[in-house]
């Protein structure tokens, strides 16, 4: 949990959750499942148990779900406005994640409502489900959003326009193949970003521009992120001669 975050889209993160399990392509080369592993080996006890080394020594989500009370009302704490991604290291709509954890989550967002919350997920049909099931009150400060790294996951985000929310966004990243001509129709954002790290998969400029254009046909917000690759300080984040830093003011979502 941390304010000032390096990610380039937010100001902080809040991490009430750890852990995961990997869910599609996307998540092969996961770096919170890296940095779990990694603070565990740290002595960390909230990333304990969450990771083990497969066979290749490659630490990979054992799928346990870690609820960290201790940084639940975190956000309360915080008295000046902020854009929050929230968990980092989770995905709030994890098949371990239990109503409780959920509802919980839901109702300090609507608490710190002078805060913009950003949750991103993998699972859009949990989503769905739990803020149908659980009757989870549309926030105006909460923006839900869903990630698409190829073609084979655009569905997900036929999911999200389904699911009430004050904003929707799409992060495109990483981007690792091509998603076609997609319908962004009530997607306020996208971002979009090459994969970074060892074993970094590479993302054509074809790709990017198939999402450029939707992002113009449909009125919806471009942030590119980065091209990414082994060394992403040297690949940079300039598409098309110039940098794309769109997105929506957190004050957008307040008419809601
Ligand atoms: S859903 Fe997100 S946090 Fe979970 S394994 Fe995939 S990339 Fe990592």
């Amino acid at each position: 949990m941390a304010q000032n975050s390096a990610i380039e889209w937010t100001n902080a993160t809040w991490n009430p959750l750890a852990g995961c399990t990997c869910v599609s392509e996307g998540c092969r080369n996961c770096y919170a499942m890296a940095l779990a592993a990694r603070l565990e080996a740290m002595g960390q006890e909230k990333y304990t148990g969450l990771t083990c080394k497969n066979v290749t020594g490659k630490a990979m989500w054992t799928g346990r779900i870690h609820f960290d009370a201790s940084c639940l009302e975190k956000p309360l704490e915080w008295k000046a406005p902020q854009l929050i991604f929230v968990n980092s290291m989770s995905d709030l709509f994890h098949e371990n994640a239990t109503d409780d954890m959920v509802r919980a989550i839901w109702y300090v967002m609507r608490r710190a409502h002078w805060h913009t919350f950003q949750v991103l997920t993998k699972r859009p049909e949990r989503m769905l489900d739990m803020i149908t099931k659980l009757e989870l009150p549309l926030l105006p400060n909460l923006w839900l959003g869903v990630s698409v790294e190829n073609k084979a996951v655009v569905k997900r985000i036929d999911v999200l326009r389904k699911t009430p929310a004050a904003l929707r966004f799409i992060s495109f990243e990483p981007l690792i193949g091509a998603v076609g001509k997609v319908n962004l129709a009530g997607i306020s954002w996208a971002i979009v970003g090459g994969e970074s790290g060892p074993g970094a998969r590479p993302m054509k400029e074809e790709w990017v521009d198939e999402i450029h254009a939707a992002c113009t046909r449909y009125k919806t917000l471009f942030f590119f992120k980065q091209w990414g690759g082994v060394q992403k300080k040297k690949a940079g984040r300039l598409y098309k001669d110039q940098e794309w830093n769109d997105m929506p003011s957190p004050d957008y979502q307040k008419s809601v």
